[in-house]
């Protein structure tokens, strides 16, 4: 039996150690954390998962909280004007449903899982020295470590991380009495607030460790006036400054806010980093090699909500890649191959990420505008989520924008 080495027991990590494990592999996990320390800790992302994403899920039969979680039919897009009304407001509806689990509550339960189906798992932060002794005592090495220290081993790629310092500061409050939005009452939906120059307000239902709650996650422009949680250290300082921030920039959002409470007292998360692309072998004192995985060698800003959706498709084509490697031995080339895989589908939505921290260039300002008009423009967009390979035959090129909008306008 091929024994296999996780460290990270984050999606991707849990993922691809779930699924080898159906497999018939010897799997170990090595996490920092415990799941009870994780159920117990705090927030650190608001996951917000779309429909390929959780197929995979689906498919391992690994998603146990579908039934729990409110179903996200819609995305939605606002455009603050400068004197905070709504320049565009408008709802696309998703071919296949989104999702939030929190990760306290999803990686917890996956942890516990693995171990219940014989998995090793093993309480420890892996340092650099401990990877060198386990390479050479398991077939493989996976890095799923997110955004940790471990991505030291793994050289950045210039050419492929166009930024070098983080693009917007990140600001988390996960909250309970949220009013819905009443443009569509009865449909759950992100909704996507764009404030131009200042930053991007996102609003989602989620499920958390409570039962149900809503996400309020401003992404603000470094220096800028929504970079102001960095020093917060008290949890209702933060969700304070958020809903005052909402009430100048997004009124109409803060209108259904004026009632919220924080979910726990692990409910709030302050960060940045910079997008980066690496280097997928990791070379080690002692020579041996190991593979990143998600995050430690894709990690894109959350602008755009794709590092969950990108973990769970990364564990997917890792799972294939080693599964069809059968007995021949994981080396460099393999594991170059392995990511290869992977940097087919993560390349778009990169040039997605990265093209929407930027100030958007005149026809993407037509094209969203255009959903405002136009119902089959919304749609495409919101379903890019799902699939941002779909953006390349419409949204980067003018050209290829006035086409497409040539298209669908009616004669
Ligand atoms: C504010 C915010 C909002 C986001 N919103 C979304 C969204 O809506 N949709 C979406 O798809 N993505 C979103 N993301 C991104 C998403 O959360 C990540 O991309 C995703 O969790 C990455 O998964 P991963 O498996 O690579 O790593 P992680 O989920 O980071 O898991 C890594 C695990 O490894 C552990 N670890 C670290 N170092 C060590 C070590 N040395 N030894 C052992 N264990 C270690 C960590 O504790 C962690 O448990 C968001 C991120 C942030 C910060």
């Amino acid at each position: 039996m091929r024994k296999i080495l996780i460290v990270g027991a984050g999606q991707s990590g849990l993922q691809l150690a779930l699924g080898l494990q159906t497999k018939g592999y010897e799997v170990t996990v090595m996490s920092n954390r415990t799941a009870d320390e994780i159920r117990g800790g705090r927030v650190m992302s608001t996951q917000c998962m779309f429909h390929t994403a959780l197929q995979h899920e689906r498919d391992l039969e690994i998603n146990f909280w579908e039934n729990q979680a409110p179903r996200i039919q819609g995305l939605g897009v606002s455009v603050a004007a400068p004197d905070s009304s709504r320049a565009i407001d408008w709802l696309g509806r998703l071919d296949g449903h989104a999702q939030s689990v929190d990760q306290r509550v999803k990686m917890a339960g996956w942890m516990e899982t693995f171990a219940q189906r014989g998995g090793q798992l093993v309480i420890h932060g892996a340092a650099v020295s401990d990877l060198d002794f386990f390479a050479r005592t398991y077939d493989l090495v996976l890095v799923s470590a997110g955004k940790g220290e471990l991505v030291s081993m793994f050289a950045r790629d210039a050419e492929r991380s166009p930024y070098d310092t983080p693009q917007r500061a990140l600001a988390v409050s996960y909250v309970t009495g949220l009013g819905p939005r009443p443009e569509h009452p009865d449909t759950e939906a992100v909704r996507c607030n764009l404030v131009p120059g200042v930053g991007e307000l996102f609003v989602m239902p989620s499920l958390t460790t409570s039962g149900r709650c809503d996400i309020l996650f401003w992404e603000g422009v470094p220096g800028g006036p929504l970079d102001v949680f960095q020093e917060i250290r008290d949890p209702a300082e933060h969700l304070a400054t958020t809903l005052a921030l909402m009430e100048k920039y997004t009124p109409w959002e803060y209108a259904r806010a004026t009632k919220v409470e924080l979910t726990d007292a692990g409910g709030t998360l302050a960060g940045r980093y910079a997008p980066t692309v690496r280097k997928p072998v990791g070379r080690l004192p002692g020579g041996g090699a190991v593979l990143g995985v998600a995050d430690v060698v894709v990690a894109n800003d959350p602008i755009t909500g794709q590092g969950s959706n990108s973990a769970s498709k990364c564990a997917a084509s890792y799972l294939a890649s080693i599964v069809e490697h059968g007995d021949r031995p994981f080396d460099e080339e393999w594991m170059q191959a392995a990511f290869d895989r992977y940097w087919q589908t993560a390349q778009h939505v990169t040039k997605w990420t990265n093209a929407m921290l930027a100030p958007p260039p005149e026809h993407v300002l037509q094209l969203i505008g255009a959903g405002g008009e136009l119902p089959p423009v919304r749609d495409r967009f919101a379903n890019g989520f799902n699939n941002p390979t779909d953006f390349e035959d419409w949204f980067y090129d003018p050209e290829k924008a006035a086409a497409y909008l040539a298209s669908v306008t009616p004669a």
